[in-house]
């Protein structure tokens, strides 16, 4: 072993940290300056070098050469995976729009151009029929979590092919970061079936298949089903069954069929749809220890009904039908959701897609959102629709008047197509909105008050969730552990949080509300019979955080 490799091998460099043994036993003397420094120092300095940037892309490039290890010009960034983790931990709530939404959305869309080292596996068309052999490709053989995108629909960005690569990458460095799962234990995929993105298939730094997605017509339909088939069954056969496989991005004409199918055979969970949902219901759940009742009191009003609001409308509907034994379907008439065409309703029901029908009430066809609040009178307003600003004045008036506090969440992202801004919901509803959002909007003065917005970041809850299934070895995710995840979240809101008009707790505290998800998660495994860790920790808590990746440097013998 020579100390010069070990200085390019980002799992076990730490760079000036190395001490004065270890710079002795691993021949390391005269490679390194003679100063010794902590993992803290590092951190202070890395943070330093990233602040220095002023474009988020180049901040997040800075964090991907820290992970990865591609050497930049100068500054030179040391490589170092554990200094990346601690980075990313100590630094979260400054970091976490840089690794994640929004900056890896631009990261994506110029994929091409600031592509340096491949990072993850890539599954096309070409590897059709060898999916088991890439799979042995990969250097780890121990996976825990898979997160894996076709790249359909990339964020609010539409289809980036071969190019959402970065979506599980990201997805997993917060698994890590934020939930504690070991980076070697990680796994980002990404299936490339084309792309129907005209401008990446004109782009000669495009590093995807040159062809049409084969989704869409019925014999292409069969390719895709085929690809995704082997895939499934290869990642079961090479991993187990307790691998935890997150579908991220997938369009919503794929997405509810994949987790339907899957749902029965694999561990798997969507995080599009479920992760969304539990967030959402968290803040629901802590919104209405401010607004008062229960969830079947309230009436529940959606823009947008895709994988994110069918997701969150549903777990509302079983969570109601579980506190008060009502059946589902009555607990469905509480919610109405619009889409594209207006309120979804029985007449329409020929035409709906089939994670609609649930939804077609008996109601007159209503076509604007605004006469739809008048007619229905919701107290809880939810934006999902990916359209920005059509929670107007007039809409939010409308909520302001029918309700002493209207709840208001506007969560499509990114910011520009938030349905409305924090400002307009606290002005427009004279300060009495409970508003949260998808997109971080900064605190808002209105009339003396300083109203904190909350943010309903999905980045709550899959971490911990991940790590309940994984620390309890789980082989199926059910319905119930979304909802014990949501009460967990909203259980780590405090007085303090919500004499500030939030919903949501802090993300400085991550690592602890993650650990508290994944005991509850775990917990209601165990009582489902789903868990294959025997015996059951006696105390889940103090079992996930002990089960959680550390990234502080360990000391080398
Ligand atoms: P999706 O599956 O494509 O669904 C979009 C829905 O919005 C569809 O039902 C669509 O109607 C409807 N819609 C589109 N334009 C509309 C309009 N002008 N008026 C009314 N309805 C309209 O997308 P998704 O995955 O649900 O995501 C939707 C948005 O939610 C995105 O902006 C995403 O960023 C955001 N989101 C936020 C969070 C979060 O805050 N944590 C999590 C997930 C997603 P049709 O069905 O008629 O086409
Ligand atoms: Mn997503």
């Amino acid at each position: 072993a020579s100390g010069y490799s070990l200085l390019r091998d980002p799992h076990h460099n730490k760079g000036l940290a190395f001490n004065e043994k270890e710079r002795d036993s691993y021949y390391l003397r005269g490679l390194l300056p003679p100063t010794v420094i902590s993992q803290e120092l590092q951190v202070k300095k890395m943070m330093c070098s990233i602040r220095q940037y002023q474009v988020p892309l180049q901040k997040y490039m800075a964090m991907m050469d820290l992970q990865l290890g591609a050497i930049m010009f100068p500054p030179i960034i040391e490589l170092n995976e554990r200094l990346f983790y601690k980075l990313l931990t100590d630094n979260v709530e400054e970091l976490l729009p840089v690794v994640y939404t929004p900056t890896v959305g631009e990261a994506c869309q110029k994929y091409g151009s600031i592509f340096r080292r491949p990072q993850g596996l890539f599954i096309s068309l070409k590897e059709k029929g060898k999916i088991h052999e890439v799979l042995r490709n990969w250097p780890q053989r121990d996976i825990q979590v898979i997160v894996v995108t076709d790249g359909e629909r990339i964020l609010g960005l539409g289809d980036l092919g071969c190019q959402g690569m970065g979506i599980p990458i990201g997805k997993l460095s917060l698994y890590t970061a934020l939930g504690g799962v070991r980076p070697s234990a990680c796994l980002p995929v990404t299936i490339d079936v084309g792309t129907n993105n005209e401008q990446l298939l004109n782009d000669e730094f495009y590093i995807g298949l040159r062809r049409r997605r084969a989704t869409g017509q019925a014999c292409n339909l069969i390719e895709y089903a085929e690809l995704m088939h082997e895939f499934m069954s290869a990642v079961k056969q090479n991993y187990g069954e307790k691998v935890l496989i997150q579908f991220e991005d997938f369009a919503n004409h794929n997405a509810f069929d994949l987790l339907a199918k899957y749902g029965t055979t694999h561990l798997v969970f969507n995080d599009d749809i479920q992760g969304t949902a539990s967030v959402v219901l968290a803040g629901l759940v802590a919104a209405l220890k401010v607004v008062g009742g229960t969830l079947a009191d309230h009436r529940f009003l959606f823009l947008g009904a895709g994988e994110a609001g069918t997701g969150i409308a549903e777990l509302i509907a079983l969570e109601i039908s579980k506190q008060t034994n009502m059946p589902l379907e009555e607990a469905r008439k509480r919610i109405s959701l619009v889409d594209s065409k207006g309120l979804i309703v029985k007449s329409r029901i020929d035409s709906l897609q089939h994670f609609k029908k649930p939804w077609a009430h008996d109601h007159e066809p209503i076509k604007k959102l605004v006469d739809a609040v008048n007619g229905i009178k919701p107290t809880v307003l939810i934006g999902t629709s990916g359209v920005g600003r059509t929670f107007t004045k007039e809409v939010v008036e409308a909520m302001a008047a029918l309700n002493e506090k209207p709840i208001i969440f506007s969560l499509s992202n990114p910011t520009s197509q938030s349905e409305c801004t924090a400002e307009e919901a606290y002005t427009w509803s004279q300060g009495r909105a409970i508003f949260a959002s998808g997109s971080p909007f900064d605190p808002v003065e209105y009339k003396g008050r300083v109203f904190v917005p909350g943010q309903a970041n999905n980045a709550y809850i899959f971490p911990g969730l991940g790590l309940g299934l994984i620390m309890s070895g789980a082989i199926r995710v059910h319905d119930d552990m979304l909802l014990a995840a949501s009460e967990a979240l909203a259980a780590q809101v405090t007085h303090e949080n919500f004499d500030k008009g939030l919903i949501y707790p802090p993300f400085r505290n991550i690592r602890k509300i993650s650990a508290h998800i994944a005991a509850s998660v775990a917990a209601k495994a165990y009582e489902l019979g789903l868990a294959t860790r025997q015996p059951q920790p006696k105390d889940l808590v103090k079992y996930a955080e002990h089960c959680m990746y550390n990234p502080a440097y360990q000391s080398y013998r």
